[in-house]
Protein backbone atom coordinates (compact mmCIF):
# COMPACT_ATOMS: atom_id res chain seq x y z
CA UNK A 1 0.00 0.00 0.00
CA UNK A 2 0.84 3.50 -0.79
CA UNK A 3 2.53 5.46 2.16
CA UNK A 4 0.63 8.39 3.30
CA UNK A 5 3.27 11.32 3.81
CA UNK A 6 2.04 14.13 5.26
CA UNK A 7 2.29 17.50 3.44
CA UNK A 8 5.28 19.62 3.23
CA UNK A 9 4.41 23.32 3.83
CA UNK A 10 7.22 26.00 3.28
CA UNK A 11 7.36 28.83 5.65
CA UNK A 12 8.81 32.21 4.43
CA UNK A 13 9.53 35.16 6.55
CA UNK A 14 10.87 38.38 5.88
CA UNK A 15 14.24 38.25 6.72
CA UNK A 16 13.86 40.44 10.22
CA UNK A 17 14.63 39.07 13.44
CA UNK A 18 10.55 39.93 14.97
CA UNK A 19 9.48 38.27 11.78
CA UNK A 20 11.87 35.19 11.47
CA UNK A 21 11.73 34.74 15.72
CA UNK A 22 7.78 34.41 15.51
CA UNK A 23 7.95 32.18 12.33
CA UNK A 24 10.01 29.98 13.76
CA UNK A 25 7.91 28.97 16.24
CA UNK A 26 4.69 28.66 13.97
CA UNK A 27 7.53 26.24 11.89
CA UNK A 28 8.12 24.06 14.99
CA UNK A 29 4.45 24.11 15.62
CA UNK A 30 3.78 22.93 12.44
CA UNK A 31 6.26 20.32 12.80
CA UNK A 32 5.60 18.97 16.04
CA UNK A 33 1.69 18.64 14.98
CA UNK A 34 3.04 16.01 12.28
CA UNK A 35 3.65 18.19 8.79
CA UNK A 36 6.99 18.74 7.05
CA UNK A 37 8.45 22.03 7.05
CA UNK A 38 11.10 23.99 5.50
CA UNK A 39 12.37 27.53 6.63
CA UNK A 40 13.27 30.18 3.87
CA UNK A 41 15.62 31.84 5.69
CA UNK A 42 18.10 35.01 4.06
CA UNK A 43 21.61 34.09 3.53
CA UNK A 44 22.17 36.61 5.95
CA UNK A 45 19.79 35.45 8.87
CA UNK A 46 21.38 31.79 8.55
CA UNK A 47 24.68 32.84 9.29
CA UNK A 48 23.25 34.50 12.12
CA UNK A 49 21.15 31.98 13.34
CA UNK A 50 23.67 29.44 12.92
CA UNK A 51 26.58 31.50 14.71
CA UNK A 52 24.07 31.10 17.44
CA UNK A 53 23.87 27.40 17.10
CA UNK A 54 20.13 27.99 17.15
CA UNK A 55 19.73 26.11 13.45
CA UNK A 56 21.74 23.06 14.58
CA UNK A 57 19.49 23.01 18.08
CA UNK A 58 16.34 22.96 15.66
CA UNK A 59 18.12 20.23 13.38
CA UNK A 60 18.83 18.16 16.13
CA UNK A 61 15.61 18.08 18.07
CA UNK A 62 13.69 17.70 14.92
CA UNK A 63 15.24 15.17 12.88
CA UNK A 64 13.32 15.95 8.90
CA UNK A 65 13.25 19.80 9.46
CA UNK A 66 14.75 21.46 6.71
CA UNK A 67 16.31 25.27 5.79
CA UNK A 68 16.76 26.38 2.50
CA UNK A 69 18.05 29.73 1.63
CA UNK A 70 17.85 33.05 -1.14
CA UNK A 71 20.34 36.49 -0.59
CA UNK A 72 18.38 39.30 0.81
CA UNK A 73 20.23 41.73 -2.31
CA UNK A 74 21.86 43.85 0.13
CA UNK A 75 25.36 42.80 0.80
CA UNK A 76 26.24 41.31 4.20
CA UNK A 77 27.99 44.59 5.48
CA UNK A 78 24.64 46.11 4.85
CA UNK A 79 23.17 48.23 7.51
CA UNK A 80 20.11 46.58 8.86
CA UNK A 81 18.42 48.48 11.74
CA UNK A 82 17.25 52.23 12.44
CA UNK A 83 16.31 53.88 9.01
CA UNK A 84 17.44 51.15 6.69
CA UNK A 85 15.45 48.64 8.03
CA UNK A 86 12.57 49.23 5.19
CA UNK A 87 15.65 48.52 3.05
CA UNK A 88 15.52 45.03 3.47
CA UNK A 89 11.85 44.84 2.61
CA UNK A 90 12.43 46.93 -0.32
CA UNK A 91 15.31 45.23 -1.94
CA UNK A 92 13.70 41.91 -1.48
CA UNK A 93 10.63 42.36 -3.40
CA UNK A 94 13.28 43.67 -6.02
CA UNK A 95 15.29 40.36 -6.23
CA UNK A 96 13.14 37.65 -4.28
CA UNK A 97 11.25 36.68 -6.98
CA UNK A 98 13.55 35.40 -9.20
CA UNK A 99 15.53 34.02 -6.87
CA UNK A 100 12.56 32.24 -5.27
CA UNK A 101 11.34 30.90 -8.70
CA UNK A 102 15.10 29.59 -9.51
CA UNK A 103 15.40 28.41 -5.87
CA UNK A 104 11.54 26.18 -6.11
CA UNK A 105 12.76 25.08 -9.40
CA UNK A 106 16.25 23.53 -8.89
CA UNK A 107 15.40 21.97 -5.73
CA UNK A 108 14.85 18.65 -5.35
CA UNK A 109 13.40 18.24 -2.38
CA UNK A 110 11.18 21.33 -2.41
CA UNK A 111 9.47 20.22 -6.06
CA UNK A 112 9.85 16.46 -6.56
CA UNK A 113 9.05 13.85 -4.67
CA UNK A 114 11.92 12.59 -2.35
CA UNK A 115 12.75 8.72 -2.70
CA UNK A 116 14.08 8.74 1.62
CA UNK A 117 17.75 8.82 0.66
CA UNK A 118 17.95 12.41 0.04
CA UNK A 119 19.47 15.10 2.27
CA UNK A 120 17.78 14.30 5.47
CA UNK A 121 17.10 10.25 4.93
CA UNK A 122 13.11 10.90 5.09
CA UNK A 123 10.46 10.39 2.44
CA UNK A 124 8.59 13.69 1.60
CA UNK A 125 6.26 15.68 -0.93
CA UNK A 126 7.27 18.47 -2.17
CA UNK A 127 6.16 21.62 -1.38
CA UNK A 128 2.54 20.82 -0.48
CA UNK A 129 1.53 24.57 0.80
CA UNK A 130 3.62 27.73 1.09
CA UNK A 131 3.09 30.35 4.37
CA UNK A 132 4.36 34.04 2.67
CA UNK A 133 5.12 36.56 5.59
CA UNK A 134 2.34 38.78 4.06
CA UNK A 135 4.21 41.62 3.21
CA UNK A 136 6.24 40.08 0.11
CA UNK A 137 3.24 39.35 -2.37
CA UNK A 138 6.18 38.48 -4.81
CA UNK A 139 6.12 35.09 -3.39
CA UNK A 140 2.50 34.76 -4.60
CA UNK A 141 3.28 34.44 -8.08
CA UNK A 142 5.64 31.96 -8.04
CA UNK A 143 3.08 30.32 -6.23
CA UNK A 144 0.82 30.54 -8.33
CA UNK A 145 2.70 29.50 -11.75
CA UNK A 146 3.76 26.25 -9.40
CA UNK A 147 0.47 25.42 -8.54
CA UNK A 148 1.42 25.79 -4.63
CA UNK A 149 -1.67 27.05 -2.43
CA UNK A 150 -0.69 30.13 -0.46
CA UNK A 151 -1.69 31.08 3.07
CA UNK A 152 -0.08 34.43 4.27
CA UNK A 153 0.51 35.12 7.87
CA UNK A 154 1.03 38.46 9.35
CA UNK A 155 3.49 39.11 12.55
CA UNK A 156 1.85 42.22 13.58
CA UNK A 157 -1.36 42.73 15.72
CA UNK A 158 -5.00 42.54 14.14
CA UNK A 159 -5.21 46.04 15.16
CA UNK A 160 -2.22 47.59 13.36
CA UNK A 161 -3.01 44.71 10.58
CA UNK A 162 -6.64 46.18 9.81
CA UNK A 163 -5.70 49.87 10.36
CA UNK A 164 -3.35 49.14 7.29
CA UNK A 165 -6.14 47.25 5.45
CA UNK A 166 -8.31 50.47 5.94
CA UNK A 167 -5.59 52.75 4.33
CA UNK A 168 -7.64 53.30 0.68
CA UNK A 169 -10.71 54.38 3.65
CA UNK A 170 -8.15 56.32 5.65
CA UNK A 171 -7.25 58.52 2.50
CA UNK A 172 -10.77 58.41 1.12
CA UNK A 173 -11.84 59.96 4.53
CA UNK A 174 -9.33 62.82 3.74
CA UNK A 175 -7.60 61.66 7.35
CA UNK A 176 -4.01 61.63 5.84
CA UNK A 177 -1.74 63.12 4.66
CA UNK A 178 -0.60 64.55 8.00
CA UNK A 179 0.56 68.03 6.50
CA UNK A 180 3.97 69.24 8.17
CA UNK A 181 3.36 71.52 10.38
CA UNK A 182 0.52 68.84 11.53
CA UNK A 183 3.45 66.08 13.10
CA UNK A 184 4.23 68.54 15.73
CA UNK A 185 1.09 70.19 16.16
CA UNK A 186 -2.49 68.96 18.19
CA UNK A 187 -3.72 67.68 14.84
CA UNK A 188 -2.16 64.44 15.59
CA UNK A 189 -4.94 63.93 18.15
CA UNK A 190 -7.75 64.35 15.84
CA UNK A 191 -9.65 61.08 15.95
CA UNK A 192 -9.47 58.47 13.01
CA UNK A 193 -13.23 57.33 11.81
CA UNK A 194 -12.61 55.80 8.78
CA UNK A 195 -10.98 52.43 10.17
CA UNK A 196 -14.26 50.26 10.82
CA UNK A 197 -14.41 48.83 14.88
CA UNK A 198 -11.72 51.87 15.57
CA UNK A 199 -13.50 54.52 16.00
CA UNK A 200 -13.37 56.77 18.95
CA UNK A 201 -10.12 54.49 19.79
CA UNK A 202 -7.45 55.63 17.15
CA UNK A 203 -5.95 59.10 16.91
CA UNK A 204 -3.87 59.95 13.90
CA UNK A 205 -0.85 60.14 16.01
CA UNK A 206 -1.85 56.41 16.64
CA UNK A 207 -2.16 55.27 13.22
CA UNK A 208 1.37 52.84 11.78
CA UNK A 209 4.31 55.14 11.19
CA UNK A 210 3.96 54.80 7.61
CA UNK A 211 0.27 56.94 7.57
CA UNK A 212 2.79 59.93 8.95
CA UNK A 213 3.58 60.98 5.13
CA UNK A 214 3.03 64.44 3.51
CA UNK A 215 1.93 62.68 0.25
CA UNK A 216 -0.09 59.95 -0.09
CA UNK A 217 1.34 58.76 -3.26
CA UNK A 218 4.35 57.93 -0.53
CA UNK A 219 6.03 54.99 -1.80
CA UNK A 220 6.29 52.93 1.39
CA UNK A 221 2.37 53.73 2.64
CA UNK A 222 1.21 52.66 -1.29
CA UNK A 223 3.64 49.55 -0.64
CA UNK A 224 2.06 48.63 2.00
CA UNK A 225 -1.20 49.55 0.77
CA UNK A 226 -0.86 47.09 -2.18
CA UNK A 227 0.82 44.18 0.07
CA UNK A 228 -2.21 43.93 2.74
CA UNK A 229 -5.13 44.20 0.03
CA UNK A 230 -3.09 41.66 -1.48
CA UNK A 231 -4.03 39.05 1.78
CA UNK A 232 -7.78 38.19 0.40
CA UNK A 233 -5.62 36.12 -2.65
CA UNK A 234 -4.50 34.05 0.35
CA UNK A 235 -6.09 30.91 0.96
CA UNK A 236 -6.16 31.65 4.87
CA UNK A 237 -4.74 34.54 7.23
CA UNK A 238 -2.69 33.26 9.95
CA UNK A 239 -2.28 35.80 12.86
CA UNK A 240 -0.18 35.94 16.31
CA UNK A 241 -3.24 37.31 18.39
CA UNK A 242 -6.05 35.26 20.49
CA UNK A 243 -9.69 36.46 20.58
CA UNK A 244 -9.62 37.71 23.80
CA UNK A 245 -7.44 40.21 23.06
CA UNK A 246 -8.29 41.71 19.92
CA UNK A 247 -12.18 40.10 19.06
CA UNK A 248 -13.49 42.81 17.75
CA UNK A 249 -10.63 43.87 15.53
CA UNK A 250 -10.61 40.09 14.41
CA UNK A 251 -14.38 40.71 13.65
CA UNK A 252 -13.53 43.32 11.11
CA UNK A 253 -11.07 41.42 9.32
CA UNK A 254 -12.70 38.30 9.16
CA UNK A 255 -15.61 39.80 6.85
CA UNK A 256 -13.11 40.67 4.34
CA UNK A 257 -10.74 37.41 5.12
CA UNK A 258 -13.51 35.16 6.45
CA UNK A 259 -10.92 32.21 6.65
CA UNK A 260 -8.90 33.37 9.40
CA UNK A 261 -6.48 31.69 12.28
CA UNK A 262 -5.84 33.48 15.41
CA UNK A 263 -3.60 31.15 17.40
CA UNK A 264 -0.96 33.36 19.75
CA UNK A 265 0.43 34.37 21.38
CA UNK A 266 3.26 32.04 19.36
CA UNK A 267 6.15 32.04 21.98
CA UNK A 268 3.76 30.56 24.61
CA UNK A 269 1.61 28.34 22.54
CA UNK A 270 4.63 26.40 21.34
CA UNK A 271 5.95 25.80 24.69
CA UNK A 272 2.46 24.72 25.64
CA UNK A 273 2.96 22.34 23.07
CA UNK A 274 5.83 20.99 23.62
CA UNK A 275 5.37 20.56 27.45
CA UNK A 276 1.94 18.56 26.06
CA UNK A 277 4.52 16.28 23.81
CA UNK A 278 6.09 13.74 26.21
CA UNK A 279 8.62 13.33 23.13
CA UNK A 280 9.88 16.95 23.23
CA UNK A 281 12.51 17.83 25.88
CA UNK A 282 12.80 21.72 26.67
CA UNK A 283 11.12 24.90 24.34
CA UNK A 284 14.40 26.99 23.86
CA UNK A 285 14.29 30.33 22.46
CA UNK A 286 15.30 29.60 18.46
CA UNK A 287 14.92 32.98 17.17
CA UNK A 288 18.16 34.72 18.60
CA UNK A 289 20.02 36.76 15.81
CA UNK A 290 22.86 37.55 18.69
CA UNK A 291 24.82 35.90 21.72
CA UNK A 292 22.61 36.73 24.81
CA UNK A 293 24.41 37.88 27.76
CA UNK A 294 22.61 36.08 30.68
CA UNK A 295 24.96 37.57 33.56
CA UNK A 296 21.65 39.75 33.38
CA UNK A 297 19.88 36.83 35.17
CA UNK A 298 22.04 36.16 37.54
CA UNK A 299 21.69 40.42 38.67
CA UNK A 300 17.61 39.66 38.63
CA UNK A 301 17.84 37.26 40.92
CA UNK A 302 19.84 39.22 43.69
CA UNK A 303 16.98 41.77 43.47
CA UNK A 304 13.58 42.10 45.61
CA UNK A 305 10.65 40.79 44.19
CA UNK A 306 8.85 43.09 41.55
CA UNK A 307 11.37 45.68 41.72
CA UNK A 308 12.65 45.88 38.25
CA UNK A 309 11.27 47.81 34.93
CA UNK A 310 12.97 45.65 32.00
CA UNK A 311 14.00 48.54 29.41
CA UNK A 312 14.22 47.37 25.75
CA UNK A 313 13.55 48.59 22.02
CA UNK A 314 13.99 45.61 20.39
CA UNK A 315 15.83 44.24 17.58
CA UNK A 316 16.04 47.55 14.90
CA UNK A 317 15.56 50.78 16.94
CA UNK A 318 18.25 53.15 17.11
CA UNK A 319 17.89 56.56 19.46
CA UNK A 320 20.18 59.40 18.99
CA UNK A 321 22.11 60.63 21.77
CA UNK A 322 19.75 63.00 23.32
CA UNK A 323 16.82 60.36 23.27
CA UNK A 324 19.88 57.73 25.00
CA UNK A 325 20.25 60.35 27.41
CA UNK A 326 16.57 61.48 28.64
CA UNK A 327 15.44 57.91 29.08
CA UNK A 328 19.04 57.55 30.76
CA UNK A 329 18.42 60.59 33.69
CA UNK A 330 14.75 59.58 33.86
CA UNK A 331 15.31 56.17 34.60
CA UNK A 332 17.93 56.88 37.31
CA UNK A 333 16.12 59.85 38.70
CA UNK A 334 12.98 57.65 39.01
CA UNK A 335 14.88 55.97 41.81
CA UNK A 336 13.81 52.67 40.28
CA UNK A 337 15.74 49.45 39.36
CA UNK A 338 16.51 48.56 35.99
CA UNK A 339 17.94 46.33 33.35
CA UNK A 340 18.47 47.99 29.66
CA UNK A 341 19.30 45.98 26.62
CA UNK A 342 21.26 48.82 24.13
CA UNK A 343 22.28 46.68 21.21
CA UNK A 344 25.64 47.81 20.12
CA UNK A 345 24.16 49.34 17.26
CA UNK A 346 21.48 51.29 18.90
CA UNK A 347 22.54 53.89 20.40
CA UNK A 348 23.97 57.35 18.20
CA UNK A 349 27.09 58.35 20.88
CA UNK A 350 27.43 56.12 23.31
CA UNK A 351 29.99 57.83 25.05
CA UNK A 352 31.26 60.79 27.33
CA UNK A 353 27.90 59.53 29.46
CA UNK A 354 27.44 61.91 32.82
CA UNK A 355 29.12 60.56 35.69
CA UNK A 356 25.75 61.01 37.60
CA UNK A 357 24.31 58.15 35.13
CA UNK A 358 26.63 56.01 35.57
CA UNK A 359 26.68 55.92 39.43
CA UNK A 360 22.85 55.38 39.37
CA UNK A 361 23.39 53.04 36.96
CA UNK A 362 26.23 51.53 39.82
CA UNK A 363 23.49 52.07 42.13
CA UNK A 364 20.47 50.49 40.75
CA UNK A 365 20.58 48.94 37.18
CA UNK A 366 22.58 46.69 34.81
CA UNK A 367 23.19 47.16 31.21
CA UNK A 368 23.18 44.25 28.31
CA UNK A 369 23.84 44.23 24.85
CA UNK A 370 21.30 41.69 24.31
CA UNK A 371 19.14 39.46 26.62
CA UNK A 372 17.23 36.44 26.75
CA UNK A 373 13.95 38.37 26.68
CA UNK A 374 10.76 36.09 27.41
CA UNK A 375 12.84 34.74 30.13
CA UNK A 376 13.32 38.04 31.81
CA UNK A 377 9.58 39.11 31.45
CA UNK A 378 8.87 35.76 33.56
CA UNK A 379 11.40 36.92 35.93
CA UNK A 380 10.00 37.23 39.50
CA UNK A 381 11.89 40.51 40.47
CA UNK A 382 10.29 42.15 37.30
CA UNK A 383 7.15 44.63 37.51
CA UNK A 384 7.17 46.69 34.51
CA UNK A 385 8.45 46.46 30.73
CA UNK A 386 9.29 50.08 29.12
CA UNK A 387 9.54 48.79 25.41
CA UNK A 388 9.11 50.09 21.95
CA UNK A 389 5.97 48.52 21.30
CA UNK A 390 6.58 45.95 18.89
CA UNK A 391 4.16 43.21 18.16
CA UNK A 392 6.66 40.24 20.26
CA UNK A 393 6.96 42.17 23.15
CA UNK A 394 3.93 43.25 23.42
CA UNK A 395 2.82 39.61 23.56
CA UNK A 396 5.45 38.44 25.17
CA UNK A 397 5.06 41.24 27.88
CA UNK A 398 0.88 40.25 27.82
CA UNK A 399 1.74 36.50 28.18
CA UNK A 400 3.88 37.33 31.52
CA UNK A 401 1.19 39.50 32.93
CA UNK A 402 4.15 43.03 33.25
CA UNK A 403 2.57 46.17 32.61
CA UNK A 404 4.01 48.24 29.93
CA UNK A 405 5.41 51.64 29.08
CA UNK A 406 5.10 52.41 25.24
CA UNK A 407 7.92 54.60 23.38
CA UNK A 408 6.56 53.59 20.00
CA UNK A 409 9.58 54.13 17.08
CA UNK A 410 8.44 52.48 13.39
CA UNK A 411 6.07 50.53 11.44
CA UNK A 412 2.49 48.80 13.47
CA UNK A 413 4.63 50.15 17.17
CA UNK A 414 2.10 53.85 17.40
CA UNK A 415 -1.13 51.15 17.28
CA UNK A 416 -0.04 48.81 19.44
CA UNK A 417 0.99 51.36 22.29
CA UNK A 418 -2.53 52.69 21.85
CA UNK A 419 -4.09 49.52 22.88
CA UNK A 420 -1.91 48.92 25.57
CA UNK A 421 -2.89 52.18 27.01
CA UNK A 422 -6.47 53.10 26.16
CA UNK A 423 -8.14 49.87 25.20
CA UNK A 424 -6.62 46.69 27.19
CA UNK A 425 -5.50 49.61 30.06
CA UNK A 426 -2.03 47.48 30.52
CA UNK A 427 0.53 50.52 30.73
CA UNK A 428 0.98 54.10 29.59
CA UNK A 429 1.91 55.55 25.83
CA UNK A 430 4.53 57.60 25.96
CA UNK A 431 4.24 58.59 22.16
CA UNK A 432 6.15 61.08 20.33
CA UNK A 433 7.91 62.52 23.22
CA UNK A 434 11.29 61.63 24.85
CA UNK A 435 11.80 63.66 28.00
CA UNK A 436 13.53 62.64 30.93
CA UNK A 437 10.74 64.38 32.93
CA UNK A 438 8.14 62.57 31.56
CA UNK A 439 10.23 59.12 31.82
CA UNK A 440 10.73 59.79 35.26
CA UNK A 441 7.35 60.35 35.99
CA UNK A 442 5.67 57.59 33.95
CA UNK A 443 8.43 55.06 35.40
CA UNK A 444 7.02 56.17 39.10
CA UNK A 445 3.70 55.80 38.03
CA UNK A 446 4.30 52.42 36.35
CA UNK A 447 6.12 51.11 39.23
CA UNK A 448 4.97 52.57 42.38
CA UNK A 449 2.03 54.90 42.13
CA UNK A 450 -0.79 52.82 40.13
CA UNK A 451 1.53 49.34 40.09
CA UNK A 452 -0.87 47.22 41.54
CA UNK A 453 -3.70 48.64 39.21
CA UNK A 454 -1.51 47.54 36.11
CA UNK A 455 -0.49 44.50 38.06
CA UNK A 456 -3.98 43.41 38.45
CA UNK A 457 -5.02 43.87 34.75
CA UNK A 458 -2.21 42.55 32.94
CA UNK A 459 -2.62 39.26 35.01
CA UNK A 460 -6.07 39.13 33.71
CA UNK A 461 -5.10 39.79 30.13
CA UNK A 462 -2.03 36.83 30.85
CA UNK A 463 -4.92 34.99 32.49
CA UNK A 464 -6.96 35.21 29.32
CA UNK A 465 -3.66 34.46 27.15
CA UNK A 466 -2.86 31.07 28.83
CA UNK A 467 -6.83 30.54 28.61
CA UNK A 468 -6.97 30.92 24.86
CA UNK A 469 -3.76 28.19 24.51
CA UNK A 470 -5.51 25.86 27.19
CA UNK A 471 -7.20 22.44 25.67
CA UNK A 472 -10.40 23.82 23.76
CA UNK A 473 -9.08 27.22 23.87
CA UNK A 474 -9.32 29.48 21.20
CA UNK A 475 -5.90 29.79 19.95
CA UNK A 476 -5.73 25.66 20.58
CA UNK A 477 -8.51 25.00 18.77
CA UNK A 478 -7.27 26.80 15.96
CA UNK A 479 -4.04 25.70 15.36
CA UNK A 480 -5.82 22.16 15.00
CA UNK A 481 -8.22 23.64 12.75
CA UNK A 482 -5.31 25.16 10.66
CA UNK A 483 -3.57 21.87 10.69
CA UNK A 484 -6.62 20.31 9.20
CA UNK A 485 -7.27 23.01 6.44
CA UNK A 486 -3.35 22.47 5.24
CA UNK A 487 -4.07 18.54 5.56
CA UNK A 488 -7.05 18.91 3.51
CA UNK A 489 -5.04 20.56 0.53
CA UNK A 490 -3.60 17.26 -0.41
CA UNK A 491 -6.71 15.07 0.07
N1 LIG B 1 14.61 40.21 22.04
C1 LIG B 1 15.48 39.36 22.67
N2 LIG B 1 16.48 39.90 23.42
C2 LIG B 1 16.65 41.24 23.57
C3 LIG B 1 15.73 42.11 22.93
C4 LIG B 1 14.72 41.56 22.18
O1 LIG B 1 15.38 38.13 22.56
O2 LIG B 1 17.59 41.64 24.27
C5 LIG B 1 13.53 39.63 21.22
C6 LIG B 1 12.19 39.82 21.87
O3 LIG B 1 11.98 38.78 22.82
C7 LIG B 1 11.26 39.78 20.68
C8 LIG B 1 12.10 40.29 19.54
O4 LIG B 1 13.44 40.30 19.99
O5 LIG B 1 10.86 38.45 20.42
C9 LIG B 1 11.75 41.71 19.12
O6 LIG B 1 10.61 41.67 18.35
P1 LIG B 1 9.57 42.86 18.37
O7 LIG B 1 8.45 42.47 17.46
O8 LIG B 1 9.17 43.19 19.74
O9 LIG B 1 10.35 44.11 17.84
P2 LIG B 1 11.29 44.37 16.56
O10 LIG B 1 12.63 43.88 16.91
O11 LIG B 1 10.69 43.61 15.40
O12 LIG B 1 11.24 45.85 16.41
Amino acid sequence: MEEQLPPHVLIFPLPMLGHVNSMLKLAELFFISGLHVTVLLSEHNHSLLLRQGSLNSLLSRYNGFQFATISDGLPDDHPRSGKRTMDIMMRLMEVGESQLRNLMVSTDWLSKSESGDGVVGLKRRPVTCIVIDGVMGFATKVSEEMGIPFIYIRTCGACSFWANFSIPEVINADEIPLRASYQKRKEMDLPVTSVPGMEGILRRRDLPVFFRVHDVNDTILQTIKTETRKTTKARALILNTFEDLEGPVLDQIRKQIPKLFSIGPLHAHLKVRIAANPMESSARNSGSFWEEDRSCIVWLDSQPHKSVIFVSFGSVAVLTRDELLEFWHGLVNSGQRFLWVMRPDSVIGKSDIPAELEEGTKARGYIVGWAPQEEILAHPAISGFLTHAGWNSTLESITAGVPMICWPCSADQPTNSRFVSDVWKIGLDMKDTCDRVIVEKMVRELMEVRNDEFLDKAEHMSNLARKALSKGGSSSSNLDSLIEFIRSMIA
